[in-house]
């Protein structure tokens, strides 16, 4: 879309509302991949406030809005997307205790708030320990481990539907699933959560933490990556697979698969999305033949329909 009334309308919706704005932001910057192209429109609201704002303002428009966050979970192609992203990379958020629960922001550091839960003796998130990203990401995408999931601990979601009208929910049965949530099939906007956690002796929280930190440290590559690549398949984890069919550290330009960890596809260096996306390929095709079953992405993919 090239119709420059588009731009001017991105610019007056970021001046009236407040909110930094840059045209052509390159969104590498804004992912852990570090890889892929510009976004045609990206804003920065630095808070829950004016998030809300600029979606309801952006849905109004008519680019495609997109919302990114941690970028942990998101590798963009390398030609970028024509769309107005709203990045939270800057924005800032608070954590606030009632009982046992803690409720914030969507824009809080998702490890922030694990580290706050031990710091104030409430037990129920040290499975996420080292999972990076933003809360909000983590309820869309419902981050765990195989310790737990978010949808574990969460009491109620505050959410703004594609009209921009806030609502609460209570989740319920069949909201969230493996890596998925009524988040991402409804394309909700989170704004808030609360967690009901159980109060514990805050050592042992910080010893569970420190556990499933080294394990992650001895089975997890250090570098630039988005995490596991494909959803395991039933009973079979993917990077198990692709370490007995001998691909770790399989490498495309600058990226390759880990020598650590078969589901994780690391950028050393200089990557490009091309590269990245061929692996990706490389993986889904070997892990098909071998087990007769197509591996599904966990990790979305950002680009412009063709
Ligand atoms: C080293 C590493 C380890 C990881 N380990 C794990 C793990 O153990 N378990 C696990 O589950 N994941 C893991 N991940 C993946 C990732 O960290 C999680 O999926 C995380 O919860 C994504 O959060 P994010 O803020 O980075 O989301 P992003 O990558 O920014 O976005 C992911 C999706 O959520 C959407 N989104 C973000 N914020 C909002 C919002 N406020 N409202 C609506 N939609 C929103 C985005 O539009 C996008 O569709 C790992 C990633 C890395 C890099």
């Amino acid at each position: 879309m090239t119709d420059p009334r588009v731009d001017t309308l991105c610019r007056e919706i970021a001046g009236d509302l407040g909110v930094p704005v840059a045209a052509d932001e390159p969104l590498a910057r804004w992912t852990t991949m570090g890889v892929g192209g510009p976004a045609r429109w990206a804003f920065f609201p630095p808070d829950t406030e004016r998030l809300l704002a600029t979606w309801r303002a952006l849905r109004e428009g008519p680019l495609p809005v997109r919302v990114l966050a941690g970028g942990s979970n998101v590798i963009v192609a390398d030609e970028g997307i024509d769309a107005a992203v709203i990045v939270l990379g800057r924005a800032g958020g608070t954590i606030r205790r009632e009982g046992n629960e803690l409720v914030a922001d969507a824009t809080v550091p998702f490890p922030a708030l694990v580290r706050r839960a031990a710091e104030e003796g409430l037990a129920g998130l040290a499975f996420a320990e080292g999972i990076p990203g933003r809360l909000g990401g983590a309820v869309r995408m419902n981050a765990g481990t195989g310790a737990g999931e978010l949808a574990d601990v969460l009491a109620e979601v505050e959410v703004a539907d594609a009209a921009g009208r806030v609502r609460r929910h209570r989740p319920g049965p069949g909201d969230f699933g493996y890596r998925e949530s009524f988040v991402a099939r409804e394309g909700l906007l989170v704004l808030r959560a609360r967690l009901a956690l159980v109060p514990a002796d805050p050592a042992e929280i910080r010893a569970e933490m420190e556990e499933r930190r080294a394990r992650r440290r001895a089975t997890q590559p250090r570098g630039r990556s988005a995490g596991c690549i494909f959803r395991n398949l039933p009973g079979q984890p993917v990077g198990a697979i692709v370490d007995r069919l001998g691909l770790k550290g399989t490498r495309i330009g600058d990226a390759a698969i880990s020598t650590e960890h078969g589901n994780f596809i690391v950028n050393l260096g200089h990557a490009r999305a091309a590269d990245v996306l061929a692996l990706v390929d490389l993986v889904r095709e070997k892990v098909a033949r071998e087990t007769g079953l197509e591996p599904h992405l966990e990790v979305e993919i950002w680009r412009d329909p063709r």
